[in-house]
């Protein structure tokens, strides 16, 4: 009887998806597996995608990459959330923190007891009860504290990282090559599938090596080599609920101290992201090319940066959706690859982390059951239609009406499960987290009343607290967090301090 067996395992491509995958198997599957990674510098990466989530530090905990080190190697800044700018209307403001929410009491999330303070006037902005919040525009930052007492908001502090992509890739590289993944530089010229079933075989590249393998890490990018271009597994396109399609990246001088959030700011068609690093700006303008010119576009990105350009601004296009199969016979495509959500809420590199982990769960002993398979997919789609949800809320509850695009999102029809959960939420201030869905109950409920969506009701069990104890609680809670913000040290101090960069040249620690 043949071993059916996964014992060689080739990742095409190496951008930040490739690498990531190719350190993650190193590490979990060990040497049992031969691993392979082929990319071509003559295409190169996408080279964006310099804002994360709070999750990456578990990725990086799993590898064994220590904190400090892996923030100077990516001249890395911290991110405690992201501040929107004029999306509910121009002038308006609000961020969605990463982490906790006021305090739990009793069986109710803390925003229930702020619904029913904020309609008795007894209540400050949401934000003002969220650590993140209140210490991100102040320019603070410190990692969580050891030595307070486990109830105190700063002994869990939640927080992402700004990163230079390439870096990052650069660094992966160097972990997988140290644990035996076999890198090849070439350009894949024709992808050879076996008879009948049309698994993938072998990739040829143009010097006419063939590289072999049972198991296929499609990371090439938007073009998806293996995924679409040779197994044809087809597209879901969301641009009807996501017009956006373009983008324009460029970074900038560094003007002051790095901020210790993301600003996405709403422009007439779109957005634009402004990422802090050590040493430079990263921003970029998303829009919709059906409302917006390329030039108008570039205009617009070059007149709102904080310090002079650092060259042109590059070009994006994208179609936003998802693989109708992110794995289809032996291939798993992951990254751009599996499909494409704008960097809004910093998902795509998260996903890349989720898809990785979903495969190690299912990876399979023998062959390629179909049982494995469906439930990756199913795994997958309900994970990106969650995001995809979560991103059309930005969108669309809006109450500007200054152009056709914002016009166009205000009315647009949305998902049913989007209008379920805005309607929950309007009624009662109630949201559930579903499954293994990313985003938990207090970003959904930060964004909601973020974008104006208030809810006229409240949970029953918040008028057991008569107004007096009420007024007293959220006082507490208020005078906690901005005590605790008041302690924390600037994020430039905290980066001096622990895990400066660098300059350009100097060797790096080994
Ligand atoms: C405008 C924009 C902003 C973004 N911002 C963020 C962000 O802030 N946060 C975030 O999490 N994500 C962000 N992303 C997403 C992020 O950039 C990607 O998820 C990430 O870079 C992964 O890319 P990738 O590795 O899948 O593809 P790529 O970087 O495109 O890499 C593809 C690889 O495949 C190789 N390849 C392709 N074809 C062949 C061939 N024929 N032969 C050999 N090799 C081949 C290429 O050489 C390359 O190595 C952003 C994306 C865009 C478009």
């Amino acid at each position: 009887m043949s071993d059916s067996r996964i014992r060689n395992i080739v990742i095409v491509g190496g951008g930040t998806a490739g690498w990531m995958a190719a350190a993650a198997f190193a590490k979990v599957l060990g040497a049992d597996y031969a691993i392979r990674l082929v990319e071509s510098e003559q295409i190169g990466t996408v080279g964006v995608g310099e804002a994360t989530v709070p999750h990456l530090k578990l990725f990086n905990n799993l590898l064994g990459i220590d904190e400090i080190e892996f923030v100077r190697r990516v001249q890395g800044t911290f991110k405690l959330g992201i501040q929107f700018n004029d999306w509910g209307q121009p002038g308006d403001s609000y961020i969605h923190g990463f982490g906790e929410l006021g305090r739990m009491l009793g069986l109710l999330p803390f925003h229930q007891y702020w619904i029913r303070a904020a309609q008795l006037g007894l209540a400050a902005d949401l934000g003002e009860y969220s650590l993140n919040t209140l210490a991100a525009p102040r320019g603070k930052f410190m990692a969580s504290a050891s030595d307070v007492p486990a109830s105190s908001p700063l002994a869990n502090i939640a927080y992402a990282y700004h990163f230079d992509s390439g870096l990052y890739a650069k660094l992966l590289r160097e972990y997988a090559e140290a644990r035996g993944v076999r890198r090849t530089e070439g350009r894949i010229a024709q992808v050879r599938q076996r008879a009948g079933d049309g698994f993938v075989q072998a990739v040829v590249l143009e010097s006419g090596e063939a590289i072999e393998g049972e198991l296929f890490i499609d990371c090439s990018g938007f073009r998806g080599l293996l995924i679409e271009q040779t197994l044809h597994a087809g597209y879901d396109d969301w641009t009807h609920w996501l017009p956006c399609d373009r983008a324009l990246a460029v970074a900038c001088e560094k003007v002051g101290p790095p901020t210790s959030y993301t600003r996405s700011t709403a422009r007439a068609a779109g957005w634009q992201w402004r990422i802090p690093l050590q040493h430079r700006t990263g921003n970029g303008h998303v829009y919709s090319s059906a409302h917006l010119s390329d030039d108008e576009a570039a205009a617009t990105l070059l007149a709102h940066l904080d310090g002079k350009a650092l060259g042109e601004p590059r070009p994006l296009r994208f179609t936003t959706g998802l693989r109708r199969k992110t794995w289809d016979r032996n291939v798993v495509a992951l990254g751009l690859a599996s499909g494409f959500m704008e960097p809004l809420e910093s998902t795509s590199i998260y996903l890349i982390q989720s898809g990785i982990s979903r495969l190690l769960n299912l990876f399979p002993r023998q062959g390629f059951s179909p049982v494995l398979i469906e439930r990756y997919n199913a795994q997958t789609r309900f994970e990106c239609e969650r995001i995809r949800d979560f991103l059309i809320l930005h969108y669309h509850a809006t109450q500007r009406r200054d152009t056709p695009f914002w016009n166009q999102c205000r009315t647009m029809d949305i998902p049913a499960s989007l209008k379920d959960n805005i309607a929950l939420f309007r009624d009662s201030g109630r949201f559930f987290r579903e499954g293994e869905e990313m985003f938990a109950q207090v970003s959904w409920v930060q964004v909601m009343i973020g974008q104006g969506i208030v809810p006229t009701g409240y949970h029953p069990l918040v008028d057991q607290l008569p107004p007096k104890e009420l007024e007293a609680f959220m006082q507490h809670v208020q005078r906690v967090i901005a005590d605790c913000v008041e302690a924390m040290p600037a994020h430039e101090a905290f980066i001096a301090r622990c895990c400066q960069a660098a300059p350009a040249g100097a060797p790096m620690a080994a």
